[in-house]
């Protein structure tokens, strides 16, 4: 079997130090296993969304040497597979209308199997798979597919063979086995990367605008993203020849003593 990896960015804000380790771990990862590597664009949130903040992450990453091998996926235009997916749910009885604030979910801590508010016909309801760690939204009252659904989705439809992405998340691998589980779609294998956190110990994200990385020069960057995720630095002049040279080395087993380490801090500043 052929390894397909992927980097699936939210377009929030600029690339920052902790995205590029989640780029530079999935892009390494794949090429050490002579696989394809694609970005995905996750443009599924308007109210987060940046405007030009897509082109601005392509920009970087290219900048940084790593282009996607095929077209990048955009979940804005793929309403169509979302919506075949959750007519499928639905047809199962897996997912039900809730119109619960969260006021009203706290003392079901998130499992309460069937809306408790009173219906309102005249509000669109949030939809919830029912789901022993707790009923998730996978569609959205403003409509919009939910992020566990469309990553879902898009994994099996690009043939993904392994996810590869930060540890913070972690708690949403089971709920989206759980959906493939409950889609007859096939489960990757998964890999969680060590997460970058700020000095306050929080992590790195583009919503509190962590410094972004600086793509006229990279890499310094790249070098302390490769020390992150544990693995030797080796000797190159630029991007393209620092990220082939480690691919070819690519230490699996110093990457997983890293992610153990759970307290992993560093600057905002990578160097
Ligand atoms: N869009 C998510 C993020 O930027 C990544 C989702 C994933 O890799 O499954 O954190």
């Amino acid at each position: 079997m052929t390894y397909r990896g992927r980097f699936a960015p939210s377009p929030t804000g600029q690339l920052h130090f902790g995205s590029l380790v989640a780029a530079v771990g999935s892009w390494i990862r794949a090429r050490s296993q002579n696989g394809a590597w694609i970005i995905r664009m996750e443009d599924l949130d308007p109210p987060r969304e940046v405007p030009g903040a897509a082109a601005d992450i392509l920009e970087t990453l290219a900048a940084f040497g790593m282009e996607s091998d095929e077209p990048v996926m955009f979940q804005s235009r793929r309403e169509a597979a979302y919506a075949a997916a959750f007519e499928r749910l639905k047809a199962l009885d897996a997912v039900f209308p809730c119109w619960c604030s969260r006021a009203e979910l706290e003392p079901f801590g998130g499992i309460h199997r069937a809306c408790v508010a009173t219906r309102d016909p005249a509000r669109a309801p949030a939809w919830r798979v029912r789901d022993e760690v707790g009923d998730f939204v996978i569609r959205r009252v403003e409509g919009w597919y939910a992020y566990q659904l469309a990553v879902v989705v898009d994994d099996a439809d690009q043939g993904i063979t392994e996810v590869v992405r930060g540890a913070d998340l972690l708690d949403s691998t089971p709920r989206q086995i759980h959906l493939q589980r409950l889609l007859g779609l096939p489960t990757p294998a998964y890999l969680h990367l060590p997460l970058a956190l700020d000095a306050d110990g929080r992590k790195l994200s583009k919503q509190d605008r962590a410094q972004p990385v600086d793509r006229t020069d990279p890499l310094p960057a790249l070098r302390a993203a490769l020390r992150f995720l544990g693995q030797c630095v080796p000797h190159a002049n630029d991007a393209a020849g620092l990220l082939s040279k480690s691919a070819t080395r690519f230490d699996l087993a110093a990457l997983q003593t890293v992610a153990k380490s759970s307290a992993c801090t560093i600057d905002a500043d990578p160097e």
